[in-house]
This record gives C-alpha cells, sequence and structure tokens, in this order.
C-alpha cells in the first residue's frame, strides 16, 4: 500500500490502482481523471453494462453486500472512493477495514438519510428548510399544519434525481400520501419560495487544505438537474458564504475528497443547504471545460494524496443534461464552437436518464 489515512501527505504513485464503488457516469468520469495522472482503476458494480467499466482496467460484478468480493476488491485497490451515496455504510467499512476508503464512510452515513443529514446541517448552525420527521399519515397531517398546508414528502432513504418525492397540499389525503411513498420512513420538508438554487463544489486534501469552485446556479425540471449556469449572478458576499458554509461541513465531517453542496437562496437573500451529496457532483460537470483542474481530478487528487489544483475557471460557461431523447441533439451540437459533448457510453436511451451533458464556453469570465 503506496499511501494511507495515517500517513497523510504521501502520494500514490503512478500505476496505483483507485477503486471505484458503482459505475455510473461519475466513476466513468472519475476514471478518465485517473488515468491522466497514471492511475489504474478497478470498478465494483453488479451492473454488467455499467459505464464506467468500459475504461477500468478491471470490473468486479458483485452484490454490495457480498464481504468475500469486497475484501478480494480491496486486497486489489491502494485507494477506494466512491460514486453514489447508497452505497451501503457496512461496505463502505469492510472495505475499510484494509484499505483507506475516501471520502470517509461516516461521509456516507450523514447523507444517505435525509433526516440525520438535516440534524447534521442544523446542528452546525446552517440554516436548512422546514423539516418533519414522518412515521405514520397522523405525523404527516400535524407536519403539513406546521408547514402552512404545502410540503415536499420525500423518502428518508435512496432518493435521487426527484425520486420518491410527493408535493403536497392540505388538500391531498396524507393516508394516501403516506401509502404513495410505500410507507417508508420519510420527512416532510417545507416549500421553500427560493429565488435560485446554487451549488458549491468543495474538495479537501488529507491534510485538510480546502477549495472550492465558482458556485454554480442551477435549475431543475421533473426534480432533475437541467442547466448549471456559471456565473451565478449572485453577490460576492452571499457566494463566499456559501463557500464557508461548505468548508465548515467539510471540517466537520474531516472530509477528504469532493462534496457538492446543494442550496437555496431564498426570496430575502438567505442560504439554506438542501442536501449534500459525497461525491462529485451533476452540478459540476462544467468545470471540465471552464477549469484548468476538473472537479473530477481534484477529487482524484484529494484521495490520491497530491495537492489539490487551482479551482479558479477561465470562461464563463452553461452546462446542459442530455436526459433520455434530448441525446439525439449531439450531431447539432457537435457542429457549434466553444461546445464541448461528453457522453456516458449508455447504449439504452430512457426517459429521465442521463445520457450526456454539454458545457458551452460564454467568453472569458
Ligand atoms: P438530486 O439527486 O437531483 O439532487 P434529489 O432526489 O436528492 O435530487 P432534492 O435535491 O431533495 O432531490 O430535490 C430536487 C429538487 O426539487 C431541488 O433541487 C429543488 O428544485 C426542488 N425541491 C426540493 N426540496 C424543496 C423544498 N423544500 N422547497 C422547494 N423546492 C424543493
Ligand atoms: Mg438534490
Amino acid at each position: 500500500m503506496i499511501g494511507h489515512a495515517g500517513n497523510p501527505g504521501k502520494a500514490l504513485a503512478p500505476g496505483a490502482v483507485i477503486g471505484l464503488l458503482g459505475g455510473g457516469q461519475l466513476a466513468r468520469m472519475l476514471a478518465i481523471a485517473a488515468a491522466r495522472l497514471g492511475y489504474r482503476t478497478s470498478v465494483y458494480d453488479p451492473d454488467p453494462s455499467a459505464p464506467a467499466a468500459q475504461l477500468c482496467s478491471s470490473h468486479r460484478r458483485a452484490a454490495y453486500d457480498d464481504t468475500e468480493q469486497l475484501q478480494a476488491f480491496a486486497a486489489g485497490c491502494d485507494v477506494v472512493t466512491y460514486e453514489f451515496e447508497n452505497v451501503p455504510v457496512v461496505t463502505a467499512r469492510t472495505i475499510a477495514a484494509t484499505r483507506p476508503v475516501f471520502p470517509p464512510p461516516s461521509a456516507l452515513e450523514a447523507s444517505q438519510d435525509r433526516l440525520a443529514e438535516k440534524d447534521f446541517i442544523s446542528g452546525l448552525g446552517i440554516a436548512t428548510a422546514p423539516y418533519y420527521d414522518i412515521a405514520s399519515a397522523a405525523d404527516l397531517t400535524s407536519a403539513l399544519t406546521n408547514c402552512a398546508g404545502t410540503g415536499i414528502l420525500k423518502t428518508r432513504r435512496m432518493g435521487y434525481d426527484g425520486k420518491g418525492q410527493l408535493r403536497l397540499t392540505s388538500a391531498d389525503d396524507p393516508a394516501r400520501a403516506w401509502a404513495e411513498i410505500g410507507h417508508v420512513p420519510a420527512i416532510l420538508e417545507g416549500l421553500v419560495d427560493f429565488r435560485c438554487e446554487i451549488s458549491v463544489i468543495g474538495a479537501r486534501s488529507q491534510t485538510g487544505e480546502f477549495r472550492a469552485f465558482e458556485p454554480a446556479r442551477n435549475e431543475h425540471r421533473n426534480g432533475i438537474l437541467h442547466t448549471s449556469h456559471v456565473p451565478s449572478g449572485l453577490s460576492s458576499d452571499i457566494i463566499q458564504q456559501a463557500i464557508e458554509m461548505a468548508r465548515a461541513i467539510m471540517d466537520a465531517l474531516d472530509y477528504v475528497g469532493v462534496l457538492g453542496v446543494e442550496f437555496f437562496v431564498s426570496t430575502d437573500g438567505k442560504l439554506l443547504v438542501n442536501e449534500i451529496a459525497p461525491r462529485v457532483h451533476n452540478s459540476g460537470h462544467w468545470t471540465e471545460a471552464a477549469c484548468t483542474i476538473s472537479q473530477f481530478e481534484q477529487h482524484i487528487r484529494a484521495i490520491a494524496g497530491l495537492p489539490l489544483g487551482d479551482p479558479v475557471h477561465h470562461s464563463n460557461c452553461r452546462m446542459e443534461n442530455l436526459i433520455g431523447d434530448e441525446v439525439a441533439r449531439v450531431p447539432q451540437l457537435l457542429a457549434e464552437a466553444d461546445c464541448l459533448v461528453h457522453l456516458y457510453g449508455k447504449t439504452e436511451t430512457r426517459s429521465g436518464r442521463k445520457m450526456g451533458h454539454v458545457t458551452w464556453l460564454l467568453g472569458q469570465k
């Protein structure tokens, strides 16, 4: 083993193997960044068609609860990271018994349960949307009253891209809504009347060094990120506050790697954290086109014990996801100037599926 948590500052040597738990597009882009720094990657994903597997030196197709497979995977890696926050905590801890795992498995714990996540964030003195623990239809009835009759019911676990969520008003039947999300533990969030949404993509090294990219302003459609704009158009004061909140969150987690923090900017100019993602983040994809060092390289640098890169962006830009049939726009997009297309190698187009993204450079900042 070349570098590990107990030996910060010792960088992974070229040729070292970085393990990726989860083989979706985020792992695929991490594999590209790792390769550019001379590392090999090994991916763990039960799906035979995992997009990252096309680019990694090896692909272990096994279940996330298969201890023997996890141990064998760990034995072949120098450091292990993950690309999605629903990796079971025990999976990460099984690997951490023999190999360094970054970000620390405790960051998974803090982010994969919406209730624990909100308690953690508010415990740091950082504002969130009002939220209520829901374990029954009766809880939902009283929480809706507290939220002035409108809110979003979200399952505590396993939600992403707006899945496992229901928008409710007091006209909805709580028993029916509770049944619709499957009677699983949930939270009700008060609806935030926001001016816009932004995200901070922060990075923290093994020695506690912190860097953040310029926050992007994000637009969602049907609960899925659609567009990110850089710059956000917000004042430098709000931007600085958001970056400092991201730093406080990462310090509290003794974090190593890249973390995405999603914020609402309320109509009266206050920042509320929506959620955190302990991984590279869709709203940071623009960094591959508009910065010298992308969020993917920044993450690899952090977990490999290399110095973090300068996160400054050289250009303003707009990133759009190519969701489902939107991928058919690619031939025209390729003909445009200052336009970088990135496809994820997914052969089957499905509605709501992220197929790729495109970033337009909009001139020097
Ligand atoms: P993703 O994986 O894309 O981040 P998710 O399933 O984790 O999505 P959230 O981030 O909780 O879902 O919500 C998706 C979007 O729905 C938010 O970015 C925002 O646009 C809207 N939304 C969520 N919660 C609220 C709220 N309390 N008030 C207003 N809008 C909200
Ligand atoms: Mg979100």
